[in-house]
């Protein structure tokens, strides 16, 4: 309890100075190139994004086998260190597979919100917090990370420092990230619903991007008429294990994709999904 409290002065303490210093995070090493990687990591989501020797990654899926499997394919056997680590919010299928990646690599920074959905899962992350030699920042709009001038990310939500005591709903504190590599841009806004896609627009946060994560794996609570019209993709990626209980993605959404007439790529069809972009392009690879 004790260390708890210690580890919510700081975040209190590393908002203000976030704030003090114009909320930019950290400069990572710049490359010209940076790769965004869609995991396929079955029912959840985990999204990878490299420039250089330096990664962001932001959840880790729900397997610690299954994620580790993908970076060590991803990223040089010789680089131990994870620049930035996010997570989203803290149910099973975002946060179990970082708690292996907490175990084999180095993490310089880690971003969260405050949210404490008071589960085994989510203690057991918070314990390898304390033990890994990390930076823990809170999870709020307007903070920054920057790489070089071909790489940025931006959170856009939550507005403020989470409520730590649980109530409401883990997918409602979900962190919104956007990333802004060489002409494009990405929107990764993991669970969030239609309240949090419409608070953003009613506070004219801009949410347009070229690729949108879509919401909740599909879910018809999320991807609002409103919201994919602001967001206005070419693109939309949905990170989903074939044949989920849940029933995701849900044909209301794929349907108003659809209608929108914007390709969509499945992690449980395509397998990952990765682009490649320098100033010039960026591509599907993948
Ligand atoms: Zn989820």
């Amino acid at each position: 309890m004790k260390n708890r409290k210690i580890i919510y002065w700081s975040l209190g303490f590393l908002f203000v100075t976030s704030i003090i210093l114009g909320s930019i995070l950290l400069f990572l090493g710049s490359d010209s190139k940076t790769k965004v990687t869609f995991l396929d990591v079955g029912q959840g989501d985990s999204i990878l994004i490299s420039n250089g020797s330096a990664q962001i990654l932001v959840d880790g899926g729900e397997s610690r086998k299954v994620l580790l499997e993908k970076l060590g394919r991803l990223i040089p056997f010789w680089d131990r260190k994870i620049e930035v680590l996010v997570l989203t919010h803290p149910d099973a299928d975002h946060v179990s597979g970082l708690l292996g990646v907490l175990q084999s690599y180095e993490v310089k920074l880690i971003v969260v919100t405050g949210y404490d959905s008071q589960t085994k899962v989510q203690q057991a992350w918070e314990k390898l917090i304390e033990q890994e030699n990390a930076d823990v920042v809170d999870a709020v709009q307007g903070t920054k990370i920057v790489a070089g001038s071909n790489l940025t990310a931006e959170i856009l939500f939550p507005f403020y420092s989470v409520d730590v005591s649980g109530k409401g709903k883990s997918n409602n504190s979900s962190v919104v990230m956007k990333i802004q590599s060489g002409q494009k841009s990405f929107l990764l806004t993991g669970d969030i619903a239609k309240r949090e896609e419409n608070e953003m627009i009613e506070r004219g946060i801009d949410l347009s991007a070229d690729v949108l994560k879509v919401a909740h794996h599909g879910s018809k609570n999320s991807t609002g008429e409103k919201f994919l019209s602001a967001v206005d993709p070419s693109e939309a990626i949905i990170s989903v294990g074939a044949d989920n209980k849940y029933g995701h993605p849900h044909e209301n959404t794929l349907s108003a994709l659809g209608n929108g007439e914007i390709e969509v790529l499945r992690t449980d069809k395509e397998g990952d999904v990765a682009y490649e972009c320098d100033d010039k392009k960026c591509e599907l690879i993948e």
